[in-house]
């Protein structure tokens, strides 16, 4: 065994994993990368199928992500946000603040007095616009901070006394213990409930899995085929009527929107992130947007004529939603540092406003909070993000990935393909007829991996789905390969079962 690994089975823990597992084999120590491929101390090649778990966006050494850390190392690498501004985080903050708020959804330019009035005048939508930037470090922190400041913010406005959370059933929004009170997967939170407080939940729009979906299993993405009555938004619906009812209505709701990511890869049918919002501003709570995986054009780049027009990098826009808290962390920095954002609006922001004697002031921070190597690698993520030549490579990618998964609909195992942009789930089954899942113990998606790994891909299954999720440099012909990976794989685990 490479001394490396030998070092990693003495002293090392490591996340989400079974260590007696772990301690059985030899671990794959990556020693280098670039671009879409990770490379091993023994030399050997892998396509990074999950972008090093959703958080890298334009590849492994990244030229010019290379050189805005190296032009900020060779100026300082950190210093505190507590008592001190700095020039990354300064532009980055107004950079995030711009793209946060596309034209297509923007408000036009009228006073936060003017604004808050209609706000509260209406129960409309109504424009919001993100304003302020709160940093901290990863998805988890990033949670933190919104479910803190939306609950000072409805205890501070009168709106609730002990404010309350709804989220969505499987929800995960992070494993700091605010962020798994949201969460809903018994497997990862369960253990904690005594640490926990409690939070609402309403079912997903999960339409492969829906108990109101009475459309028989076909061989295409559940949710064009689903006979239903949008009975998953009534379910949120009558949530917020009866809190409404009984005078504790809910603080916000939280969503990952378009596609909830670690609850299995479960993509919303079109239209039910716009319906939600509209409930959620109907009951004049607050809206909270988990686009820690989401964000920053993971869920691809609309066409043009796809209404409403947007471009955007955040999901919640595809549906023409502004969130009233934006959570942002992965692939802030491109998928390079540990760095995260909450962008939210003016007003949660005056709530904390007051004389230092009040003691308004929020109490929170990291001690990394908007830290200059961070901010100089998202400053220029964002910057290639924007460009024609990143756009273009991310409309080829989710083109590609679209066309090669349709050959897994022969294999009987795969019972449901679903794609959000450059996101894909395969979730696997004992027979795609049936919608049997396989049982966890029997680690039927962790086997399809290891049999992937073997054929120069990796990637990490959520039970019985397998994520594809490559950096936006891939190339057609590397997710080709990924894909013949993932039918190999399958076929080597289950037998060549074809329909
Ligand atoms: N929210 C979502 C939607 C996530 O997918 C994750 C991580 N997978 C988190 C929050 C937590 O992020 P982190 O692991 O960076 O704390």
């Amino acid at each position: 065994m490479h001394r490396l690994a030998q070092l990693d089975h003495a002293h090392l823990w490591h996340p989400f994993t079974q260590m007696r597992d772990w301690l059985d084999r030899e671990p794959i120590v990556i020693a280098s990368g670039k671009g879409a491929i990770l490379r091993d101390v023994h030399g050997r090649e892998y396509l990074d199928g999950n972008s090093s778990i959703w958080t890298n966006l334009h590849g492994h050494n990244q030229p010019q992500v290379n050189a805005a850390i190296r032009r900020q190392l060779s100026k300082i690498a950190h210093s505190s946000a507590l008592g001190l501004a700095n020039e990354p985080a300064s532009l980055l903050a107004a950079e995030l603040v711009r793209v946060a708020n596309p034209k297509s959804i923007s408000p036009p330019g009228k006073s936060r007095e003017q604004r808050n009035e209609r706000r509260n005048a209406s129960s409309s939508p109504g424009p919001i616009k993100l304003s302020k930037v709160f940093f901290s470090d990863d998805g988890s922190t990033a949670m933190e901070v919104a479910l803190k400041l939306a609950y000072e913010f409805a205890r501070r406005t009168g709106r609730s006394k002990k404010p309350e959370f709804l989220s969505l059933a499987d929800a995960y929004h992070g494993d700091t213990i605010g962020a798994v009170s949201l969460g809903h997967i018994g497997l990862f939170h369960e253990a904690y409930a005594g640490l926990l407080f409690k939070s609402d939940r309403v079912m997903s729009p999960y339409c492969y899995r829906c108990p109101f979906n009475r459309a028989k299993p076909q061989r295409a993405d559940a949710r064009e085929y689903r006979q239903c009555n949008w009975e998953c938004v009534g379910k949120v619906e009558q949530k917020f009527a009866a809190r409404s009812k009984r005078g504790n209505p809910y603080a916000a709701m939280v969503v990952e929107p378009l596609i909830q990511g670690a609850a299995g890869m479960i993509p919303h049918p079109a239209g039910w992130l716009r319906r939600i919002a509209e409930i959620v501003r109907g009951h004049r709570a607050q809206l909270i947007a988990d686009e820690v995986m989401t964000g920053f054009g993971r869920t691809g780049v609309p066409s043009a004529d796809t209404p409403p027009p947007s471009n955007s990098l955040f999901a919640c826009h595809h549906e023409g939603v502004q969130p009233d808290f934006l959570a942002l962390a992965k692939g802030l920095t491109g998928g390079y540092l540990p760095m995260a954002a909450t962008v939210t609006t003016q007003a949660v922001f005056d709530a904390f406003l007051g004389d230092y004697d009040e003691f308004k002031t929020f109490f929170h921070g990291h001690s990394y909070t908007a830290n200059q190597l961070g901010a100089a690698a998202a400053l220029a993520s964002l910057e290639l993000l924007q460009s024609a030549a990143s756009i273009r490579a991310r409309r080829r990618l989710e083109q590609a990935l679209g066309q090669e998964i349709k050959s897994l609909w022969s294999l009987s195992n795969v019972g449901d393909i679903r794609q959000v942009g450059l996101i894909v789930g395969v979730e696997l089954v004992r027979d795609w007829r049936e919608r049997k899942p396989f049982e966890l113990r029997e680690r039927a998606g962790a086997r399809v991996c290891e049999a992937m790994a073997k054929r120069g891909v990796l990637t990490r299954p959520i039970g019985g789905v397998i994520v594809l999720m490559p950096p936006y440099c891939t190339t057609p012909a590397q997710a080709e390969q990924m894909i013949g990976a993932l039918r190999d794989g399958i076929d080597e685990v289950f037998g060549k079962r074809r329909l």
